[in-house]
C-alpha cells in the first residue's frame, strides 16, 4: 500500500504557513504496520523548530487570526469540516497505511474529524459569559478568553479524532496551535493542516512539527511561550509533560490510559450486550485508550457470557488494513513485543478463545491474534495493567458491592459501562463507578463528539470533547464595573 493518496510532502513541517524541512534536515523513517515495509520519511522536528512554531503562533494571535471574530473562526472550521468530508476516502487510505487500522475504522475516524470541525465551527460563537448579581452600583460579568498559544501532543492510535477534538476546540476559542503528532503516525496531521490552509485558516494559527517525543515533544511541553498543553498518550510521558509545563505554571489537559470495565449483571440483555462486549476490546486492535479490556460478569451467567464471547472471538480475523478485516496489525514491532510480553505472563490463565490470522497477512506485519482470557483474578497483572492490544479478561463477581470494588480497583478511571435491566442498579452504578464516562446498556455511545471525555486517577485530568473542551481551552475573566 503506497502513499499515493497523500497530496503533500510527508517530510515537511508547517510553520507560519510555510512547508519546509526540519532545522538541520533530519528525517525519520515511516513504516506500514501491515507489512513492516518502509514507506517514506517524515521530518525530525527539533527544539529550534518548536521555537519557530511557537513564535509563528504568537504572531498569528496578533495578526489576522487574532482579529477574527468568533463567527469568522466558526466559518473557517465549518469549511474545514466540509473539506475533510470531501477527502474522507483519501484520509482513510492514508491513515490505514500509516496506522494499520482496517479501512472502515480509518474512515470512521476521518468522518469523526469532520464532525469535530462542524461541531466546534458551530459552537465557536456560542460560548458565553455570565452576568453576576453583585453589590448595588456594580455590574459584574465574565469573559471567556483564549489561553493564547496552545501545544497539542498527540499519540498514534487515533490521530484524526484526537486532533479534531483538541485542535478543533482550541481554534474555535481563538487560540493559535502548535501540534506535535506522533512519530509513528503523523500523515493525517499534515494533511489536515493543508486542508485548514485551504479553508482559510491564517498562517501561523496551526503549526505542525512532527518529530521524536523526547526532542520535539519535550521542547513543546516545556516551552516558556506555550500557555496551555493538551497531551494525549501514556501515563509515564503524561507526568513528564505535566512536570515540564509546571515549570512555566501552565495548565495541562492529560488524556491518558485506561483499563475500562463493562459490568454484566445477571439480568442483562446478553444479545444486546455481546457485540459491545467484544468490539470495545478489539477495535483498533485494542490500541484504544477507552478500550474495554475487562469484562466483569455475575457468576450465575459466567459460563454463558464466556462461551458467547468465545464464539465471537473464534470468528475474528486479523490481517492487513487494506483487507478491512475485524482487526489490523499493531502499530509497531515494539508494541507487538509489549503485548506478547503480557500474553507470555498469562500461562496461569484460561484462554477461552483466540481469533485467527488471515492467510494472506504479510509476514512483516505486526499481528497479534485477539485473546479472550477467562476466570481471571482481579489482582492479576493482565486484569490491572493497560495492555494496549487485542486482549480482554473476563472476571467473575458475586455481588454488586464486589463488582463495584473490582471495577474501581485499578489505577485508572476513564470509561465504564453497566449492563442491567434494573433502573435502580443502573443509577447506583453510574454514581459508584470511578470513571469520566459511564455508559448504561451500551459502550461508547457511538463516540459522540458532543460528550465530554476524560479521566480520573491515572487516566488523567481535564475534559475534551463537547462544550467542556471550549471551557478547557479558555480562561475566565471577571469584570466588575462600579458605576454608582
Ligand atoms: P506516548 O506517551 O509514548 O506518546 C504520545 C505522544 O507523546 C507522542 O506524540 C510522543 O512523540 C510524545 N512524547 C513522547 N515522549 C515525550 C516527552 N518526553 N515529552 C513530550 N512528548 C513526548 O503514548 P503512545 O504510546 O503514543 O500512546 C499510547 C498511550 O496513549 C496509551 O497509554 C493510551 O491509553 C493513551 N491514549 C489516551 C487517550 C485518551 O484520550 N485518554 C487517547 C489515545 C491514547
Amino acid at each position: 500500500m503506497a502513499l499515493d493518496r497523500l497530496w503533500i510532502d510527508p517530510a515537511k513541517i508547517l510553520i507560519a504557513g510555510t512547508w519546509r524541512d526540519a532545522e538541520g534536515g533530519g528525517r525519520l523513517p515511516l513504516e506500514n504496520p501491515s507489512t513492516g515495509d518502509g514507506i517514506g520519511e517524515i521530518a525530525a522536528g527539533t527544539a529550534a523548530d518548536i521555537d519557530a512554531a511557537v513564535a509563528a503562533a504568537r504572531g498569528a494571535l496578533s495578526g489576522d487570526w487574532g482579529r477574527m471574530t468568533a463567527t469568522e473562526r466558526g466559518r473557517v472550521l465549518t469549511r474545514l469540516g466540509q473539506l475533510v468530508l470531501e477527502r474522507v476516502d483519501d484520509l482513510a487510505q492514508i491513515e490505514a497505511t500509516d496506522v494499520g487500522k482496517p479501512l472502515k475504522q480509518a474512515r470512521a475516524d476521518a468522518v469523526a474529524l469532520a464532525r469535530y470541525c462542524e461541531f466546534y465551527g458551530g459552537a465557536a460563537d456560542k460560548v458565553m459569559g455570565e452576568t453576576i448579581p453583585y453589590l448595588d452600583g456594580y455590574t459584574v460579568y465574565t469573559l471567556r478568553e483564549p489561553h493564547g498559544v496552545t501545544g497539542h501532543i498527540v499519540p498514534w492510535n487515533y490521530p484524526m479524532q484526537i486532533i479534531g477534538r483538541s485542535v478543533g476546540a482550541a481554534l474555535a476559542m481563538g487560540n493559535a496551535c502548535v501540534l506535535k503528532p506522533a512519530e509513528e503516525a503523523c500523515l493525517t496531521a499534515l494533511a489536515f493542516a493543508s486542508l485548514a490552509e485551504e479553508a482559510g485558516l491564517p498562517p501561523g494559527a496551526l503549526n505542525v512539527v512532527p518529530g521524536l517525543g523526547e526532542e520535539a515533544g519535550a521542547a513543546l511541553a516545556g516551552h516558556p511561550g506555550i500557555n496551555h498543553v493538551s497531551f494525549t498518550g501514556s501515563v509515564g510521558v503524561g507526568s513528564l509533560v505535566q512536570a515540564a509545563a509546571a515549570k512555566n505554571v501552565v495548565p495541562v489537559t492529560l488524556e491518558l490510559g485506561g483499563k475500562s470495565p463493562q459490568v454484566v449483571f445477571a439480568d442483562a440483555d446478553l444479545d444486546a450486550a455481546l457485540p459491545f462486549l467484544v468490539n470495545a476490546g478489539i477495535q483498533n486492535a485494542g490500541q484504544t485508550c477507552s478500550a474495554s479490556s475487562r469484562i466483569l460478569v455475575e457468576r450465575s451467567r459466567l459460563d454463558e457470557v464466556t462461551s458467547a464471547m468465545a464464539a465471537r472471538y473464534r470468528a475474528l480475523t486479523v490481517g492487513p488494513a487494506t483487507a478491512d478485516l475485524d482487526v489490523g496489525p499493531l502499530i509497531s514491532a515494539r508494541q507487538k513485543e509489549i503485548v506478547e510480553g503480557f500474553l507470555a505472563r498469562s500461562d496461569d490463565l484460561e484462554t477461552a478463545a483466540t481469533g485467527s490470522l488471515a492467510g494472506n497477512a504479510p509476514e512483516g506485519g505486526h499481528y497479534v491474534c485477539p485473546h479472550l482470557l477467562a476466570n481471571v483474578p482481579p489482582d492479576h497483572s493482565l486484569a490491572r495493567d493497560e495492555i494496549f492490544g487485542p486482549v480482554q479478561v473476563i472476571i467473575p463477581f458475586d455481588t454488586e458491592e464486589e463488582a463495584i470494588a473490582i471495577a474501581n480497583g485499578t489505577d485508572y478511571g476513564l470509561v465504564a459501562s453497566v449492563w442491567s435491566e434494573s433502573g435502580a442498579r443502573q443509577m447506583r452504578l453510574a454514581k459508584a463507578l470511578r470513571a469520566g464516562q459511564v455508559f448504561i446498556n451500551n459502550y461508547g455511545a457511538g463516540g459522540g463528539v458532543e460528550l465530554p471525555f476524560g479521566g480520573t486517577g491515572k487516566s488523567g485530568h481535564g475534559r475534551e470533547k463537547g462544550f467542556e473542551a471550549l471551557y478547557g481551552f479558555s480562561s475566565l475573566k471577571t469584570v466588575a464595573a462600579r458605576h454608582g
